[in-house]
């Protein structure tokens, strides 16, 4: 499924995605340099300004130390020069006169009482140095340059006390600053002949000199009288020539000054200045901006990168990640999840959270409906169940008042819904004896709430809204709501089952009042239950109730216990017969003996047999005779002709008187044999003849019963049951009943006969009596089985015609003689459905034969 999202025309989305990654990636770059340009600067200025004062402070303080390292070269080659010793030798016999004020002499050239100028000036420029007395008076001066001496000094005689010590003094004098540095100067003999004084005019070449071997670049270094912020001197006079104030300064340079504590005794208020031009700060600034700028670049650069790498690399994990949970979310909601090759994956990201979250919303609206549903229907469910519940329900609470209760609580007790809700079960619904046990079952489960889960019965009484008593079973079990504890209370009506238990115990007589024997034997054979009719068979047994059965039967017993099937059997005592039926009951280990007297059943059973063997002798009887009266039909012609022929040769013979008397005799003797042979036959043929019939009025019906009682036993051989429809008009014939059962059998035989012939299944076999127009009784015997061909049909009256092996075939030749004897009819037919109709016609009635 495409999501309409995605087809929506959108550039942004058709932008490939490295393609985005760097377009977003710029973008953040220039929101960062943005950023950058807003902060960077400022916190960069106030970093540089901080710096800038450290560094000027340090550039003032090196420029300080500098100057002062330059002063102290000075006091160090005072000391060495006082301490040399072309001075003491000098001194030695030099005696300066207190009241001697001549003019000091002046050197040009290094005096006699200094070193080769050489040895120490290669550090120091003074412009003078003087020897002056112990009174100060400058006696001797070398002039160092070409500087001459001013003016102020030319005339001081106390300039420095005469402390053995060196000293360095900064003063001015005719407005310019000097560094005055003197030493004791003594002779050999160590007395203090005065001071070695040292002039250094601090001028460019000063300053300049003292801060020599550094790189001082636009760096200038000046003194200035504090009090009137002027300079003195500075290292450089073209740029700050002295006099310049500090205020014309300032705008062109960055100004540190700084105080010397060394020089106190000085006589003017000075300070050391160190300058630093405003266009050096100016160009550094400029270089920290560029490097400031290239910072800049360089961070939002690699921003860039990094960003773009690692939005493009986070795309294309999450399109993987997309990826597989569109595949799985196919299969899991079975919808499709949008999935694009090309493109922005964040929106497709995006499209799919979109579609996933309605998806789960739409699932979750489905599930809480479907559960809504699923709760409606159990509620439903439940409500049915209540309601349809055969018991009846009844909701109580704890102080046993009535909250609900089913139809079926209604339908019994009687009783309407809204008048009962809100009062006491037990005073309305129990009978009064019942309500006491009944609060004791809920007060017990209210005190011992450890045991509400277990569900308590009892038997008691309940009582209709018309006051009618009603055995039931109540259970009572408890529920615990979520802030107190109800119960539910089961009314089940024992009417029923009483009525069923009555039942039940009144069938429980049944054997006991059985005239058959009924007994119950269990596993190892002993006797659990025999009625009174099982005397007789308890006694042949020799056992009583309680004892085991005899070692036979118990072993039939546990063969019917083995097999599960019942088994019957026959038990012959001295004078009566009994027909046994065990079955047995394996789930309880019992087996039940059905015991039935047949004894009567046997004897007319015998009596029948005994009636049968007498037909099927009578039939055998009547066999022979219809064979003995064709014989002798038949014998009688040939016997008749030996006779006549016999009696014709005697004749001839005679006659012809050629005869001799033994041949004439011979011929008697046959011609008598052959009468003799006429006259047995003749008297066999009378004595096997026909016999006048018997004849009674006979129940046709009764006829047929008992014809089918005789075959009953081959019947259940071939496996058939012979179905009677018998007329429910009484069917009175006069008959010869031995004859007409004869016919009947015959029929029934060869019918049985012909089904032995087909599948069991199919075998079927009918008798059937019917009152026919014109006073006559039919009797019809339908047979299953495969018929009679046409062939056959034509001679199956005739004598001696039988399709069986066994078979004489006469029946039907015998029958026919009989029926016909009786004015009846026989004939045969076949059936279109299959199998064969013998019809007997004969006349009903009880009149006498004419
Ligand atoms: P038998 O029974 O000794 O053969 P019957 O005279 O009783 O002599 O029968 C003659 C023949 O008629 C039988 O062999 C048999 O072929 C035929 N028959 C008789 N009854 C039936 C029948 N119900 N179905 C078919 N064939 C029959």
């Amino acid at each position: 499924m495409q999501s309409p999202l995605i087809s929506r025309p959108n550039l942004l989305r058709r932008i490939p995605m490295p393609l985005l990654a760097i377009l977003v990636g710029l973008f953040c770059g220039l929101f960062v340099w943005l950023v950058l340009e807003q902060v960077q600067p400022r916190a960069l200025k106030s970093i540089f300004a901080d710096e800038l004062k450290v560094r000027l402070e340090q550039q003032a303080r090196e420029t300080l130390i500098r100057y002062n390292n330059y002063v102290t070269a000075h006091t160090s080659t005072i000391r060495l020069l006082a301490n040399h010793r072309k001075l003491s030798q000098y001194l030695e016999p030099v005696h300066w006169l207190e009241s001697d004020r001549e003019v000091p002499f002046v050197y040009y050239n290094t005096p006699p009482w200094l070193p080769n100028t050489a040895l120490w000036r290669t550090l120091i420029q003074p412009s003078h140095i003087l020897l002056i007395d112990k009174q100060g008076r400058t006696r001797e001066i070398y002039q160092v340059g070409k500087r001459n001496l001013p003016s102020e000094l030319a005339g001081i005689n106390e300039l420095f006390s005469s402390e053995n010590r060196v000293q360095a003094l900064l003063t001015t004098l005719g407005d310019e600053p000097y560094l005055l540095v003197s030493e004791t100067a003594e002779d050999a003999t160590g007395t203090v002949m005065g001071l070695l004084m040292m002039m250094a005019p601090i001028d460019e070449q000063f300053l300049t000199s003292s801060q020599q071997g550094v790189a001082l670049d636009d760096v200038v270094v000046g003194l200035l009288d504090a009090d009137e912020q002027r300079f003195l001197s500075s290292s450089d006079y073209k740029r700050l020539p002295p006099g310049v104030l500090m205020e014309k300064v300032e705008h062109d340079y960055q100004v540190t000054d700084q105080s010397f504590f060394e020089y106190e005794g000085s006589t003017i208020n000075i300070q050391f200045a160190t300058l630093v031009p405003n266009t050096v700060m100016e160009v550094i600034r400029g270089r920290v901006a560029g490097l400031e700028r290239r910072q800049r670049i360089i961070t939002a650069t690699a921003f860039v990168t990094i960003f773009t790498l690692v939005f493009y690399l986070l795309s294309e994990r999450l399109n993987r990640i997309l990826r597989r949970i569109s595949l799985f979310s196919r299969r899991a909601l079975g919808e499709a999840q949008p999935i694009i090759e090309q493109g922005n994956q964040l929106f497709v990201l995006e499209d799919w959270i979109k579609q996933f979250i309605r998806l789960v919303r739409d699932a979750r609206d489905e599930m809480r409906q479907q559960h809504e549903f699923e709760m409606q229907e159990s509620e439903a469910l439940k409500r049915t169940i209540m309601e349809a519940a055969l018991d009846s329900i009844v909701t109580i609470d704890e102080t046993g008042r009535i909250i609900e209760f089913n139809n079926t609580a209604a339908q019994t007790l009687g009783h309407d819904r809204d008048e009962v809700i809100g009062e006491s079960f037990a005073e309305l619904m129990l009978d009064v004896k019942n309500q006491p046990v009944f609060r004791n079952m809920l007060n017990s489960f209210l005190e011992n709430p450890g045991d509400q889960k277990e569900e308590v019965q009892h038997e008691m009484w309940a009582v209709t809204r018309e006051g009618n008593q009603l055995p039931v079973e109540i259970a009572i079990k408890p529920i615990q709501l979520q802030t107190r504890v109800v119960f539910t209370v089961y009314m089940h009506d024992m009417s029923n089952r009483r009525r069923a238990e009555q039942v039940i115990r009144s069938l429980a007589k049944f054997p006991s009042e059985s005239p058959s024997p009924v007994l119950r034997v269990n596993q190892p054979g002993v006797i659990i239950y025999a009625n009174a009719a099982s005397a007789p068979l308890l006694e042949y047994w020799g056992c009583e109730q309680g004892q085991t059965l005899p070692l036979y039967w118990k072993k039939r017993i546990s063969d019917v216990f083995l097999s599960g099937k019942d088994w019957e059997s026959q038990l012959v005592s001295d004078d009566r017969i009994y027909s046994l039926l065990i079955t047995p009951v394996v789930d309880l280990g019992y087996v039940n003996i059905y015991g039935r007297d047949i004894t009567a059943v046997r004897q007319a059973e015998h009596q029948a047999r005994e009636h049968q063997q007498e037909l099927i002798h009578v039939c055998r009887l009547s066999t022979m005779g219809e064979m003995a009266t064709g014989l002798a039909h038949e014998l009688n012609q040939p016997l008749s002709a030996i006779a006549n022929y016999a009696n014709g040769c005697v004749r001839r013979l005679q006659l012809s008187g050629n005869g001799g008397d033994d041949i004439l005799h011979a011929l008697g003797q046959i011609n008598s044999q052959a009468d003799r042979a006429g006259e047995i036959i003749k008297r066999l043929r009378s004595l096997i003849g026909k016999q006048p019939p018997i004849r009674s009025v006979a129940d046709i019906n009764q006829l047929v019963k008992e014809v089918c009682s005789f075959v009953e036993f081959q019947a259940r051989k071939a496996n058939v049951v012979i179905e009677q429809e018998l007329s429910l008009v009484l069917l009175k014939a006069r008959v010869d009943v031995v004859q007409i059962e004869q016919v009947l059998l015959n029929l029934v035989r060869n019918a049985l006969d012909a089904l032995l012939e087909i599948q069991e299944d199919e075998r079927s076999l009918i008798i059937r009596t019917s009152c026919q127009a014109g006073g006559y009784i039919l009797i019809e015997v339908l047979d299953s089985g495969p018929g009679i061909q046409d062939e056959a049909m034509g001679r199956l009256f005739e004598p001696f015609y039988t399709t069986k092996q066994s078979g004489m075939g006469m029946g039907l030749v015998i029958s026919q003689t009989i029926i016909e004897d009786h004015n009846g009819k026989i004939s045969a037919e076949r059936l279109e459905e299959g199998g064969t109709r013998f019809s007997i016609m004969i006349p009903s009635g009880e009149e006498r034969d004419g």
